[in-house]
């Protein structure tokens, strides 16, 4: 068999199938091989003073990790891509690369927790100056611009609660002020959302979601633009941070699957806030597919899918008949993370957290995950669960 030629030719769900791997020097097996390692040997002493070599130091990544890296480069148009040993270090190696003591930094008010906590404690040991901004405002974060703004750091939809920024006004005014755009991508992953062309200079994934896909990675992506490649890769060579082998080869291995397990999630997971939507239980679902929802327009311009992570806002009830909902679902499970084969569930409360756009839903909120169970079955333990919900009022 040949290797196909121009890969660009295809679509992405073809392209990630044969992304980062090369049969012919594989001695024919389809995938690539795991090296673990930290000595690499050099040739001569010349070679060794002056670095002169593909590979130097298991740091600095072995060919597992080049696969990974150039599929993902090839997939989302970067100049280079990183690994991390997880999402959230992706997102601090980011966050470091472009950030010194006396710098602003803007973040979206909606932005994954941890996130928030590296911002809110490290980076202001540091001296930098972290300020939440409402994820709705747009263009009109001009106002908040100041001479030391340093990047301005997205994350679209928000977590848990779903808000979609405008990206591309948002990064105008910021490059206008010399800012780096950084955008944590995770929800939507490049196959939904194209952020180099929507102006984001520093792109992130945590490929312990759908990347991986089954729950047992824990692997994070940074990759950036040419003009951002060289900070990041000089903030992530001394920070020492490496992503394990066999944990890359995991991520290359859900890579290839990523589009129709995506495509599927997408499809189910509509077809249940549709049907959420209907419940006398629910103020409000969350989804920015959903044409209720207040940003579905930004999402149509920008998005070309939505995934299966989205959340619900119930009427007023008690802890006890929210409790007796969740812990007898058959189905869906209660834990953090997402993007694997089986639906989750967990309730939240941002009130005490946000403070530039604040949260005052009538009731409790929950997250739903939908993964690859069977439509049907998913839907009948959901409606067992508002029956628990009523019958414990
Ligand atoms: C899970 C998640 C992360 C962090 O990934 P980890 O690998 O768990 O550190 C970052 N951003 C978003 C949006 C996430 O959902």
């Amino acid at each position: 068999m040949r290797k196909p030629a121009h890969l660009e030719r295809f679509g992405q769900r073809t392209r990630l199938v044969h992304l980062g791997r090369d049969p012919a020097v594989q001695h024919g097996f389809v995938n690539p091989p795991i090296y673990r390692g930290s000595t690499v040997l050099f040739e001569s002493m010349d070679d060794l003073l002056h670095d002169r070599a593909e590979y130097t130091y298991g740091l600095q990544g072995t060919p597992t990790h080049t696969a990974l890296q150039t599929a993902w480069n090839q997939l989302t148009g970067a100049a280079g891509t990183l690994l991390a040993p997880s999402g959230l270090m992706a997102i601090t190696t980011a966050l470091l690369a472009v950030l010194q003591n006396g710098d602003h930094l803007l973040v979206t008010d909606s932005v994954y927790g941890p996130t928030r906590r590296f911002c809110d404690t490290v980076l202001k040991q540091f001296g930098v100056e972290t300020e939440y901004f409402d994820p709705r405002m747009g263009a009109k974060i001009k106002v908040l611009m100041r001479p030391n703004t340093r990047a301005v750091f997205l994350e679209s939809p928000g977590s848990l609660t779903f808000e979609i920024q405008d990206v591309p006004a948002i990064a105008q005014v910021a490059h206008a002020h010399a800012a780096a755009v950084l955008l944590d991508n995770t929800w939507a992953t490049p196959l939904f959302f194209d952020a180099y062309a929507h102006g984001v200079d520093i792109n992130i994934e945590a490929g312990t979601k759908y990347l991986g896909g089954s729950s047992d990675l824990l692997l994070g992506l940074v990759s950036a633009n040419s003009r951002y490649w060289p900070l990041l890769h000089a903030a992530h060579t001394s920070l020492g941070s490496a992503a394990g082998s066999e944990d890359v080869y995991l991520c290359l291995r859900g890579l290839r699957t990523l589009e129709p397990r995506l495509r599927e999630s997408e499809r189910q997971a509509l077809t249940i806030a549709r049907w959420l939507e209907k419940r006398p239980e629910v103020v409000n679902v969350l989804h920015p597919a959903l044409e209720q929802h207040p940003d579905h327009a930004l999402w149509r311009r920008d998005f070309t899918g939505s995934s299966g992570l989205f959340s619900v806002v119930l009427n007023p009830v008690s802890r006890a008949a929210l409790a007796a909902m969740l812990d007898g679902f058959e189905l869906f499970g209660m834990g953090y993370s997402w993007g694997g084969f089986e639906s989750l569930v967990i309730p939240f409360d941002p009130s005490g957290i946000r403070t530039a756009a604040p949260w005052d839903a009538p009731g409790p909120a929950l997250r739903f995950y939908i993964g690859l169970e069977a439509l049907d079955d998913l839907m009948l333990d959901l409606e067992k669960g508002f029956a628990r919900l009523h019958r414990s009022k």
